[in-house]
């Protein structure tokens, strides 16, 4: 069964042995798990196993792709009349569906860890946690769905398209998904193409328990007019977007003349900073740090890129020795491997994370140089970059990877105004012990999510609800996990009008 599977999974892990990687040898990588090297026998491995172990799942939905406008047409008239008929299930019963639907994902705990370290070279340490999530947001939407949306003047949308990325594949489609359902909408998702098998077991999980094929349905698409025919669509209602600040914008462009009005709800990019005042507590700044910036190799969206280091801070000597040592003894390798702490990134770097990882701009030196340790170009060390200038092109650029830069500031208002600045207002952080800074800090800074002296990733459903500002949100949406989520997907008709 599961638990055993996944037993089985941690053996493997610890007793293959990493071997030179041959481009040759990954000419014949299968089709399943194409991001990760084939070459790799700890790698090769885990994926056999995988398969395996999703193979070995009676009724795992298949993953349909459609390369044509038409097909669009059909996923939609299904979804539409599926949706009409979920909506009129009664609020509770739909939170009792959203309560089973985690414990089926705690069921399948192991194989979503697999899958998330195959497909997506998460870390176990990484990926657990985010099954975790996952079932948080099906407990809490249910609550939501009896508190919020429990009423005869909530009228929700008939069909939602959600399109999540690939950093996060099981928790955010779970807690899209399961915030439509919950708010009595249909729901057809798209799962990021590099991550699909990750998707289709939260959807398996939530078909188990009790949600409609028609309901919930999965589209892959090969980069053709399908996305574009499904995101535009009249009978798409609203769009639940996790990604990048681009995309959000094309779709947004895309949807602008649709009826109902474009409702793209995106969160997306982010540039956030951590700072570090001399009244931290310093030996936990850098550990938070650390994590902030390098956890799944820093391709999260609330990943701190940039520590601000006031005053003395910006020159001590001993922070800066923490934080190369910090750095310098991170593990970095492939997920199979359980002793690693940071592993690769999704693809060969390039565009503006090869830039971030391999240039420098005037008055930028390497604290830690980071350097690609294979072939496969996707396993680099982490990288620290000394000198970042107000302004300059890494102070304003998301990289979406292992770097980490330093910028001084000469007081906690420099700091801010330089942490305000990035035209992203996702995460922030702040370390310091001192509570009139503390204060200060939290009634300025403009971000979703502000964290003192902690780490800036890894937001928990109901108590710390995720989104941003600025360059980080697009449309007018609820922060995920949080009051009104559910509330937002469908209308409010006035009260006092009958109904
Ligand atoms: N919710 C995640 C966190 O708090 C980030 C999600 C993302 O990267 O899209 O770290």
């Amino acid at each position: 069964d599961q638990e055993e599977a996944f037993r089985r999974s941690v053996a493997h892990a610890r007793t293959v042995s990493h071997a030179p990687r041959r481009r040759a040898e990954r000419a014949g990588a299968g089709p399943t798990f194409t991001n990760a090297p084939d070459s790799d026998p700890a790698v090769a491995q885990v994926r056999a196993w995988a398969r395996e172990v999703v193979a070995a799942s009676p009724g795992t939905p298949r993953s349909t792709v459609h390369d044509d406008a038409r097909a669009a047409d059909a996923v939609v008239a299904r979804g539409r009349a599926a949706g009409h008929r979920w909506a009129g299930r009664p609020a509770a019963e739909r939170a009792a569906v959203l309560r089973r639907a985690a414990d089926e994902i705690e069921a399948r705990r192991g194989r979503l860890v697999t899958a998330m370290a195959a497909e997506g070279g998460k870390t176990v340490g990484e990926a657990d946690p985010e099954v975790s999530e996952a079932v948080d947001f099906a407990r809490y939407y249910a609550d939501r769905a009896l508190d919020e949306v429990d009423g005869a003047r909530f009228v929700p949308d008939v069909l939602t398209l959600v399109t999540p990325p690939w950093n996060f594949p099981v928790a955010i489609p779970a807690g899209s998904v399961l915030a439509a359902l919950a708010a009595g909408s249909a729901v057809v998702l798209k799962p990021a193409d590099a991550v699909p098998r990750c998707a289709e077991i939260v959807v398996e999980a939530i078909h188990a328990a009790g949600v409609a094929e028609d309901v919930l349905q999965v589209v892959r698409v090969d980069e053709g007019r399908l996305g574009r025919a499904l995101v535009a669509h009249d009978g798409v209602d609203t769009v639940l977007l996790t990604g990048a600040l681009e995309t959000a914008r094309l779709f947004a462009g895309w949807r602008a003349g649709h009826p109902g009005g474009p409702r793209v709800l995106a969160e997306t990019s982010g540039k956030n900073a951590m700072v570090v005042t001399p009244a931290a507590d310093l030996d936990l700044a850098v550990a938070d740090l650390v994590r902030s910036a390098f956890g799944h190799a820093g391709q999260k969206c609330s990943a701190a890129s940039l520590a601000i280091l006031v005053g003395s801070v910006g020159t001590s000597r001993r922070f800066r020795r923490q934080l190369v040592d910090a750095v310098s003894s991170l593990v970095v390798g492939w997920p199979t491997d359980l002793g690693v702490s940071m592993g690769p990134v999704i693809e060969p770097p390039s565009g503006k994370l090869e830039r971030a990882l391999t240039r420098l701009d005037p008055g930028e030196s390497w604290l830690v140089e980071p350097r690609p340790l294979d072939d496969t170009g996707r396993l680099w060390s982490p990288g620290v970059k000394d000198g970042v200038a107000p302004g300059s092109w890494y102070h304003r650029t998301e990289a979406f990877g292992p770097v980490l830069g330093l910028m001084r500031a000469r007081t906690l208002d420099e700091a801010l105004a330089r942490q305000n600045a990035t035209g992203y207002g996702l995460t922030g952080g702040l370390h310091s012990l001192d509570a009139e800074e503390i204060d200060h800090w939290l009634e300025r800074v403009e971000v979703g999510n502000a964290y003192v002296n902690r780490h800036m990733t890894g937001a928990i459903v109901r108590r710390q609800s995720f989104g941003g500002w600025k360059g980080s949100a697009v449309g007018p949406g609820a922060k995920a996990g949080g009051p009104n989520y559910v509330a937002q997907l469908g209308r409010w008709l006035p009260a006092g009008l009958p109904v």
